[in-house]
């Protein structure tokens, strides 16, 4: 058996428990005999996964949840495998994340991205149960908050826990936000409620799904907010930018045959 290396109180993450780096962050929440994982990785680091939680002495037969946060391949590809390893657990998700998973959208996975000849295998996944705004997880005699914070993906969640955010792709350490990209069904307006409420709320550590858990720094998510706030109005981010201010100045010295050079 190996020691438990706790994150926090009840919490777990697997890559800091192993010293080294799997992939996403893998977190398991437990009270009792009773825990949930969110999020899983890449399939071919499940079954070290798993059995680093056996030797950690969890009973398989007591996982109550597989968590997918959002439907991203890098989060989500191993949930098959998984689910062998875990028959009694409930596989949940947002029902945006749902729609992509179980249609096994590719595009809004990031499983393909034809471009740039990226092409990984996703297995199509059936979601057990829903995740919606304001429902709970029952852990022993623990409750996990769902929160639906839509922006890098329509279907991210974050899970409140006590003082803690389990945050996904909203934000990361070093003030970098998930990824923003229109196929991907990001929303640039949605992205700054969810980093808001994040900011505003008395939270006060956030265990991202990459890289480690670090303080709700006001500041810090200020500066994301800022950023975003410009990305809305920037040609750079296409048609996830709400409008972009030249085209109307333009528009303005057009009609009054403004000469470039004046
Ligand atoms: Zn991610």
């Amino acid at each position: 058996m190996l020691e438990r290396r706790h994150l926090f109180p009840n919490v777990i993450e697997l890559n800091y428990q192993a010293r080294r780096r799997f992939g996403c962050c893998v977190y398991l929440v437990y009270s009792g005999a009773d825990w949930l994982l969110t999020d899983i990785g890449y399939e071919d680091t499940v079954d070290e996964l798993i059995d680093l939680v056996r030797q950690l002495d969890f009973s398989l037969v007591n996982c109550r949840y597989l968590v997918a946060t959002h439907a991203d391949a890098d989060h989500v590809q191993g949930f098959l495998r998984a689910k062998e390893l875990l028959p009694e657990a409930k596989l949940v998700a947002h029902p945006d994340a749902r729609r992509i998973l179980e249609s096994n959208d590719r595009i809004a996975s990031f499983a393909e991205i034809p471009a740039q000849n990226i092409s990984i295998e996703l297995p199509s996944l059936k979601i057990d149960q829903d995740l919606n705004e304001g429902d709970q997880l029952e852990i022993g005699d623990m409750r996990v908050e769902v929160w639906h914070t839509p922006g890098h993906a329509a279907g991210q969640l974050a899970f409140r826990c006590g003082n803690l955010l389990f945050s996904g792709d909203n934000i990361f350490r070093d003030g970098c936000v998930g990824s923003i990209d229109a196929h991907h069904g990001s929303d640039i307006p949605d992205f700054i409620d969810s980093l808001r409420r994040i900011q505003t709320s008395d939270v006060e550590w956030l265990l991202p799904s990459h890289g480690p858990a670090f303080r709700n720094d006001r500041s810090l998510l200020q500066s994301a907010i800022d950023r975003l706030e410009q990305y809305q109005h920037m040609a750079d981010f296409g048609t996830c930018a709400v409008d972009w201010p030249l085209l109307d100045q333009w528009e303005d010295e057009l009609a009054r045959g403004i000469h470039p050079a004046d």
